[in-house]
């Protein structure tokens, strides 16, 4: 079946996901949206209010920010594939709990199944926590790496960027770093820095 179909059916069942109590107090479920044959797939972490009220993700201050990051290296919104790791919205966007994490990952493991992007960008702590545990943002954002097979460019949370002047050069400088590869992901495997070997961040891929 084509990609944008089996994307549409796992949207279908986000929808109507009741894997844990997040859907109660929600407007919408926001699945993700993009390219069903995307290279890079950008993936944050919850939606906030705004995305909430539309079913959206990344369409609140923070989705302004990546758009318009996006858009300075040349990339549009539509080329690529936009979720979060959570696919309903915590009261109060309070951060996920551990059972929520784990209760929502199915989905985000069919959607990469079906998109298998050459480049995760993981927007946070709680999406790099989903590929490579034990790392920490601050020392490995804006660094190509390895989780198994699949690459990984960790960025900051552009929410975070948001609230700091500091993470916000960062954030910027890490797209403009990166720009060739999340262009042209192809040449990216050829970049990506030490191969996967014992030292690489332990593995936490599907
Ligand atoms: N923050 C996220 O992590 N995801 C969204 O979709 C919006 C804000």
């Amino acid at each position: 079946m084509e990609n944008g179909v089996l994307l549409a059916e796992i949207a279908k069942k986000i929808g109507v996901c009741q894997r844990c109590s997040l859907w109660k107090g929600t407007k919408h479920a926001v699945p993700g949206e993009g390219n069903s044959a995307a290279k890079v797939m950008f993936i944050g972490e919850a939606p906030g209010f705004y995305e909430d009220q539309v079913g959206r993700p990344f369409v609140g201050a923070a989705g302004k920010l990546l758009t318009q990051s996006l858009e300075e290296v040349g990339i549009s919104r539509e080329e690529v594939f936009i979720g979060n790791v959570i696919k309903h919205r915590p009261p109060e966007n309070r951060d996920p709990l551990p059972t929520e994490i784990s209760a929502c990952r199915t989905w985000l493991d069919q959607q990469l199944e079906v998109i298998r992007p050459k480049i995760v960008v993981t927007l946070g702590r709680y999406s790099l926590a989903r590929f490579v545990t034990a790392a920490k943002i601050s020392v490995v954002h804006g660094k190509l790496t390895k989780a198994g097979k699949q690459l990984v460019l960790p960025m900051y949370h552009p929410a975070a960027a948001l609230r700091s002047p500091a993470l916000l050069e960062e954030f910027k400088r890490d797209f403009m770093n990166n720009k060739e590869i999340l262009k042209n992901p192809d040449l990216a495997a050829e970049r990506v820095s030490g191969e996967e070997d014992d030292d690489s961040p332990q593995l936490d891929l599907f």
